[in-house]
Parts: C-alpha cells; structure tokens; sequence
C-alpha cells in the first residue's frame, strides 16, 4: 500500500537535504580565501583579497554566517565576513589574533544560511519555495489535492523556514516536520464501534446509513462491517435500500445468508426509505444491537436523487452517515465526498480498495475534504479485509 508515494517522499527528503547542503558548498566557493598567515603569538595574521572572493553568483543560495566572523579551518570565510563592506568584526580579540585585509564583496541574502556556527543550517522563506515546489508536484501526481497541499505548505513552512538545523540533523529535521504536518493535517480518526457499544442496552437500534456511488465497493463494506460488529458481539440486520440498481438486492442478501444476518427488502423501485424503516421497526422488536442501510448509488450530481437520500436520512434518523468511495479514485473520491457532504453532512468515511492503491493521497484529501475521520479501509475482497483506520501507522507507512 502506498508504496509510491512513500518512495516518492523518500526521494523528496533526499534531494531537499542535498540542495541546502549543496547552496552552502556554492557559498563557501563564493567567498573563498587563501589560508591564513599565522604568525607568532603578537603578530599578525593576513588574509589578503583574491580573485575567488569575488561573487561567482548574483543571486547565491546561501548565506553562511559564523558567530566571529573567523576563518574556517580550512581557510574559508563565512559570508557574513563580506556583509559589513567586507570588514570583519572580531567579537572576541583576546580569542581572534586574525584580521581580515581586504574586502569580500558582499554577497546576497540566500535561500538557505548556515547559522551562528558552520554546522547550523537556517531555510529561509525563498529557500522552502524552492524545495517545496518539487513536494508539490509530487504530492499532486499521487492523489493529494490542491487545497491540501497548500495546508500542507502553510504548516510546513511555519515549521522549517528559519529554524537552526544542525548539519547532521537536516534530513531528519525535514522528515520530522512532514511528519508533523501531515499529522495535522489528517483528521483525527474515531471508531465507530465505540459509539455502537455505548449504544447496546438502550432499547434503541444503532442506525447506520451507506451512502456511495456504484462500483466503489459501497455493498462489500457493508458486509464487512456487519462481518466485524458480529465478530464484536453486536447483533445485526441489513437493509437492501439500493431499489434501483439491478442486481443490487440479490447481491447484498447473498452476503447477508453467508453472514447469516437477516435482511429486509422490498422490490425493486420500491421506496428505500420505507426499507430503512421496515428494518429499523424489525430491529427494535427483536432486540437486534445494529441496523446498517445500503442506499443507492447513484451519481452524486444527480439532485432529484440526492433528495430522496436526503428522505432516507430523514426518516431513518441514523446514528452515523458512513460515505464510501474508492481509494485510488482521486480527485472522484474527493469531488464525491465533498457532495455527499454538503447534502447530507456525512460522518466520516470507508475507503475501499486501498490494498491496490499505490498513492495514498486520497485518504489524506477525503478526510481534509469533509473534515470527517476515515473510519476504516478496505484492503482486500474478504470479510476481514476492513481495517480500522491509524493515522500514525498511515503516517508511517509512508516512510516518515
Ligand atoms: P458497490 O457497487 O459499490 O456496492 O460495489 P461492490 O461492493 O459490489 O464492489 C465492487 C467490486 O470491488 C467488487 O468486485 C468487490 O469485490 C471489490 N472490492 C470492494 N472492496 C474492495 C477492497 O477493499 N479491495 C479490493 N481489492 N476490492 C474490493
């Protein structure tokens, strides 16, 4: 699962490290001076100007600065050297028996600095522009939509640009705050099962209606679900609300006997709503814990359709409003969820098919979406391929 975009990140974070490090090698080039003459301890030690200290670029990408202004060891000085007309400021004389003769052009602020000592790095806000562009393309071509990865950027950036990174710890530092970003920006997740046992012993049926387009695997993750309340301990019954699709009442009661659930159902064309209702009056009256509704899925667009779900929920007055919809669906996925939401003001959701997907981006945009939790995925065909959906472990799956 995933395991594109993981890579993708990987290969991400790899390069971001390279291109600090490497506008850092650019600017010691930049101001880069002969060793220094030492002499004994009263006299004088001179570096004079070379041609090299010259700026070899306009607009360079770094901005090294050390905390004295003192030549590195292997005779380099730090650019904030050149920032004052060239003059460098010794802090520290008792410590410094150096002084810099002549002038280091000043050079332009950069993208990325290093800071207070040669082992600091500093992004600056260019800097995480330009790193962040290739983020971008990356999280777009696997599924991650626009308005996401803009959140993503706004919390990134607030994260990295201008924090000291130590040498060592840049790869690690920009993991850790993808990481965290990504954190924030997932919603958090919630079990479901949780409200359905606090629920049990009420008298009450929980309710739970399904709402999806044809093909996402709508029909399966109701048996799935109903597979696992079982397995929990909860009773069941299941409702062929789909009175529209051909085909779809024979195929939820052929997992209903399989799961040995009981079913209710009508003909088709039928009213779903007065099925929903049948097999809530049919769940009170046998003590049965769960009622899960199949509704019909049609196209999202269609608005004289979206209106009869809008009955459904109306008279079945559920305890949850579970949207389901493929995982390598994309923007689809994103496009529905955000509909079906503004219809019927969905819970969360199940994401179906996420064994098969490579991407992962449209977990992150349905939850960001709909700001609603991801219940569960599917991963596979079989009753227990529902997953309860982790955050830290989707996080981690992505390598970060
Ligand atoms: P519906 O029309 O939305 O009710 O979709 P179905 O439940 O009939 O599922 C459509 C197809 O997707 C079927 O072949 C299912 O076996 C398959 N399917 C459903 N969920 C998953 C899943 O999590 N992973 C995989 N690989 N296939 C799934």
């Amino acid at each position: 699962m995933f395991s594109k975009l993981k890579d993708k990140l990987s290969g991400w974070i790899k390069k971001s490290k390279e291109t600090v490090e490497e506008s850092v090698v650019d600017a010691k080039v930049e101001v880069e001076m002969p060793k220094a003459k030492t002499k004994k301890k009263g006299e004088e030690k001179i570096i004079k100007e070379t041609p090299e200290m010259k700026s070899k670029k306009s607009g360079g990408l770094v901005e090294e600065v050390a905390p004295s202004g003192v030549p590195s060891a292997e005779g380099k000085v730090p650019s904030e050297v050149g920032s004052a007309e060239g003059k460098i400021e010794e802090e520290d004389k008792t410590k410094i028996e150096e002084e810099i003769v002549g002038k280091v052009e000043e050079k332009k602020s950069g993208f990325f600095s290093k800071v207070k000592s040669s082992f600091k790095y500093q992004i600056s806000e260019e800097g995480f522009d330009e790193i962040f562009d290739d983020l971008e393309m990356l999280l777009l071509e696997n599924n991650v939509a626009l308005e996401v990865v803009d959140d993503l950027k706004k919390k990134l950036s607030g994260k990295l640009v201008g924090k000291e990174i130590k040498k060592e710890d840049l790869e690690k530092e920009i993991r850790g705050e993808l990481k965290n970003s990504l954190n924030e920006v997932l919603i958090e997740p919630d079990d479901p099962l949780d409200a359905v046992g606090l629920k049990k012993g009420s008298g009450k049926p929980f309710v739970i209606l399904f709402f999806g387009i044809n093909g996402t695997g709508k029909t399966t993750s109701i048996a799935k679900m109903a597979d696992l309340l079982k397995r929990k301990g909860f009773s069941v019954v299941l409702a062929a609300g789909d009175t529209f699709r051909a085909a779809s009442i024979e195929q939820i009661s052929i997992h209903a006997s399989k799961l040995n659930v009981p079913l209710i159902k009508h003909d088709y064309g039928s009213d779903p709503s007065a099925v929903g209702f049948d097999a809530i009056k049919y769940a009170e009256k046998h003590r049965i814990d769960v009622v899960l509704i199949d509704t019909a899925g049609r196209m999202h667009t269609k608005t004289n359709l979206l209106s009869e779900m809008e009955k459904i929920v109306r008279v079945s007055d559920p305890d949850l409003k579970i949207f389901v919809a493929e995982s390598i669906a994309g923007n689809d996925a994103v496009e529905q969820a955000r509909a079906f939401n503004e219809m019927i003001e969905i819970d969360g959701s199940i994401l179906s098919k996420a064994d098969i997907d490579e991407k992962g981006g449209t977990i992150i945009s349905v939850s960001h979406a709909t700001h609603k939790p991801i219940f569960y995925l599917g991963v596979g065909q079989e009753y227990k391929d529902l997953k309860l959906f982790d955050k830290q472990e989707f996080i981690d799956s992505l390598g970060l």
